[in-house]
Parts: structure tokens; sequence; C-alpha cells
């Protein structure tokens, strides 16, 4: 065990990626304090081993590193807001936002925990819940290099990480990494129906594709594992894919970058939001796509 596996590991949100992450730092040897606001969620992570809370509040209590994987900037906003006006996070503690959240909203947040004391890298993943599960996710970090050093053994069950930047640019660059990976999605689920219309068969068109220069993540997993066999299960949230997408192209607007083909991918995922469950998987957007292609 390294000298910082001793470091108190406080985990708020135990969600798809949050249960897996928490488990597997409880089996690489931290103390794992946990809180959601769902009782089973808890009940999930006291069986891999953590210690679990009725509030955050308790949870963060000796945490030496708080790691949120929350829905989104607004409840991580909330969350660290409630900590700070109850005193609850040691000095010298450092939160790391994995959530997607939105990077100039954590920009402000990183300064509000500075001035009591607390440190905050963002440490947003991609890889999604089968990276979660086997600690192979991407993680974007962001912050000065002593506080992004000072978690690294901590993230280190959990993937790769890679240095971004300044804080707020892990957030930022997966906002763009999930434009790209809704806009192929979109994109290569019409072209496959186009294809199905002249006859071709899905698979054959994914196995050229895959061999080809309009490969991508959507070609090589999400259609393949998700989409062809009609499990639409990959665990990520539809909205949440859409929420990411619109913090991209805000970023666009605040820093006068170009959103064209972004502003008109948030337009047609949010069509096929609106005719589909609020808890649907992302990939169901082909489906929808499917159904719905010849509606102008
Ligand atoms: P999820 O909806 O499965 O989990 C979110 C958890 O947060 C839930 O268990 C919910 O009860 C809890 N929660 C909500 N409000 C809370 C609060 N105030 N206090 C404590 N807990 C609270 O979402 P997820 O799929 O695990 O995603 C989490 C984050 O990771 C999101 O920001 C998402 O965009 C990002 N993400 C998800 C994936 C994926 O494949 N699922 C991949 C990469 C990044």
């Amino acid at each position: 065990m390294s000298e910082t596996a001793n470091d108190v590991v406080a985990f708020i949100g135990l969600g798809n990626m949050g249960t897996p992450m928490s488990s597997r730092l409880v089996r690489a040897g931290f103390p794992v304090r946990a809180f959601d606001v769902s009782e089973d969620a808890r009940a999930r992570v006291r069986e891999a081993g953590a210690v679990d809370f009725p509030s955050a509040r308790e949870a963060v209590e000796s945490a030496d590193v708080v790691i949120l994987m929350l829905p989104n900037s607004a409840i991580v906003g909330a969350v660290v807001g409630e900590l700070l006006d109850a005193g609850a996070l040691r000095q010298g503690a450092i939160v790391v936002d994995m959530s997607s959240s939105e990077p100039l909203a954590t920009r402000e947040l990183a300064a509000r925990l500075e001035g009591a004391g607390v440190g905050m890298v963002d440490a947003p993943v991609s890889g999604g819940v089968k990276g979660a599960v086997n600690g192979t996710l991407t993680i974007m970090t962001g912050g000065p290099d002593s506080l992004v050093e000072r978690v690294a053994p901590v993230l280190a069950p959990l993937g790769k990480a890679v240095h971004a930047g300044a804080i707020g640019a892990g957030h930022a660059v997966k906002a763009l990494n999930n434009l790209l990976s809704a806009t192929h999605l979109w994109v290569t689920s019409e072209a496959i129906e186009i294809g199905k219309g002249f006859g071709l068969d899905p698979a054959v068109m994914l196995q050229i594709f895959n061999g080809s220069s309009g490969r991508s993540g959507s070609t090589e997993n999400k259609w393949p594992n998700f989409i062809l066999p009609g499990t639409f299960d990959s665990g990520f949230g539809l909205r949440l894919m859409l929420k990411d997408m619109k913090i991209a192209v805000q970023l666009a607007g605040a820093t006068d970058g170009p959103s064209r083909l972004g502003q008109s991918a948030v337009e047609l995922w949010e069509l096929a939001a609106e005719g589909l469950e609020p808890t649907a998987d992302h990939t169901e957007v082909a489906r929808w796509i499917a159904e719905h292609h010849e509606e102008r």
C-alpha cells in the first residue's frame, strides 16, 4: 500500500459511475466514506466495503480527498455550498470533482473553496461504466500541478490521468469530447439507416467503417455493443450527454469559438430527448433516428 493509500476518501454520488469507482478505491485499500441521497445506492457501496453516512456533511468529516461524481454543476455547487456553509471540510482537504461539470462554474467554485483553505481539482472521466468497473477510465485533470500530483495516487486505481491544464480544463475537454462523441453517434446512425435503405447489412457496414476513416467510438463500441444487439444499456443517460453537449456549445459562446455543427447537434439531440423517456440511455438516440427519419 502506498503512503497515500492512508488518505481518507469521501465519495459523494454513487450512481452508475460512482458505485464501481468507489468500490475500486475500497479494493485499493483506501478508507472510503460514502454518501448519496439514494438509500439504495448507499446500501450497494456498503456491501462493497465502504462506510456510508446519512449526509454529505458527515461523510466528509476527516476526509483528505473528497470525490464528487454527481449529475451536474448545479448539484455539485449545491453540495459544496452546503459543506462550506457548515464548515464541514477540513483545512487542506482537496475536493476532486469527477462529474462532467461546467468549466466556468468550476473555476468559481475553486475560488470559493480556496477562500476556505480547501483545494480543488477537476477530474472528469470517459470510458463509461465498463471503464469505471475495470479501472480503465481516461481521467482529465485540471488544477495546479501540486494538487493534481497530490491526488494522483487516489485516482490511479480508477484509470489513466492526463493533466489537461489549469482548473476547469478537465471539464472543458470532457464537454468537447462528448460533443464529438454525440455528433459521431448521430451521423453514424444516419449513415447506417441510409445503408439499410440500400439493402446493406449494418454489421457489415460497421466492419468496413472500422477498417476505414469513418471509424469512431460510435462505430467501434456503441453501435456493436449496445445498438446492434438492441440492449441500449451503456449506462450513460441521454440527458447527461445532452448536458455535456450544451456545456461545450456554451463554452464556444464564452470563448467566441465556432459552434455551427455543435449547435445543430444540440438541437437534434433535444428533439430526440423530447421523444424518449427521461431515463433513456444515450444509445437510444439511434432507435429514435431509425423511427423518425422521415420527419423533417
Ligand atoms: P447517475 O445518475 O447514475 O448517478 C448520479 C448519482 O448522484 C445518483 O446516485 C444520485 O442519487 C446522486 N445524487 C444526486 N443528487 C445528489 C446530492 N445532492 N447528493 C448526493 N448524491 C446525489 O449518473 P452517472 O451516470 O453515474 O454520472 C455521474 C457523472 O458522471 C455525470 O456528471 C455524468 O455526466 C458523468 N459521466 C457518466 C458516464 C457514464 O457512462 N454513465 C461516463 C462519463 C461521465
